[in-house]
């Protein structure tokens, strides 16, 4: 489940209806819809539903970085690194990308966590951190999202792909903040160009959002510390920067224990999205949604 503490549609449709795109946009106070003329000009046929939904503006508001990485991109990491990923999660010789990440069917929550602690192993430096941020965010437009909000973890990665130097975890922060921001430059040009083309529907461009990630199987030091790196990130980076986000195995730690960094957080301007209900425990949810189930 996932809870935004206070919710957002005012901007996002407030960001829609007022945008110079606007003309592709047909507002209602329920969904962006694009007009038919648009949808059949760049997908073909509005009567299908899956084009008629690939075709729908769409605001995606819960992307992990990590849980977009490409599957051929996780091998290619994999190769070039000699990484050996866990085959109980993954097949060894992948040679269908399509199924060789889901060799445990069902998986447990338990099975999410181990197999989402394999990625950090490929994507141990800035480069590969870059290319998934950025392959993230094409695939995402493709899909024609127009507004995103990206989240992650920060960690201490390897400046380089050869070399033993440490990036601070503000390094991964910005890595992923100047991906955002050359996708969104060149998203807008690629729209200009295509209107100054004549291209009657080109695709909306996307705006990207970063929300910094605290994990809470990490200490509380951890959570005070990306707090104030969100803070000083959204000075920075302004708008870009949106939140922090309270994250991971929800077998581990407790939400009191990170109440007041979040608190600290939301006192400067940053929102709060919390991940929570994912265990049958009322104890599980944090005190002021539990009272209110
Ligand atoms: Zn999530």
């Amino acid at each position: 489940m996932y809870v935004h503490t206070k919710i957002r549609h005012d901007e996002i449709l407030h960001f829609v209806s007022t945008i110079k795109y606007s003309k592709q946009i047909i507002v209602n106070e329920e969904m962006t819809i694009d007009t038919k003329e648009s949808i059949n000009a760049r997908n073909g046929d509005a009567a299908d539903p899956h084009v008629f939904i690939k075709s729908l503006p769409k605001v995606e508001l819960h992307a992990h970085l990590n849980g977009c990485i490409r599957d051929t991109t996780l091998f290619e990491l994999a190769e070039e690194r000699g990484v050996s990923l866990n085959e109980h999660h993954f097949a060894t010789e992948p040679t269908d990308y399509n199924n060789s990440m889901y060799n445990v069917r069902p998986r447990s929550l338990q099975d999410c966590f181990d197999m989402f602690a394999e990625i950090p192993k490929c994507v141990d430096d800035l480069v590969a951190l870059a290319r998934i941020t950025s392959e993230a965010l094409q695939d995402f437009a493709k899909e024609n999202v127009v507004y995103l909000e990206l989240r992650s973890t920060p960690k201490q990665l390897l400046v380089a792909t050869s070399g033993s130097e440490i990036a601070e975890k503000r390094d991964y922060c910005i890595t992923i903040l100047k991906s955002i921001k050359d996708f969104e430059q060149r998203d807008e040009a690629r729209y200009n160009q295509e209107l100054e083309k004549g291209v009657q529907f080109p695709r909306v461009p996307m705006m990207c959002r970063f929300l910094v990630a605290i994990d809470r199987s990490q200490s509380v030091e951890n959570a005070w510390e990306h707090v104030q790196l969100a803070e000083n990130l959204k000075r920075e980076f302004k708008d870009s920067v949106v939140g922090v986000d309270f994250c991971g195995n929800p077998t581990k730690g407790h939400f009191n224990n990170f109440q007041a960094a979040f608190q600290k957080a939301r006192a400067s301007g940053l929102r709060i999205t919390l991940h929570c209900g994912k265990l049958f425990a009322r104890y599980n949810l944090p005190a002021r949604i539990r009272s209110n189930s």
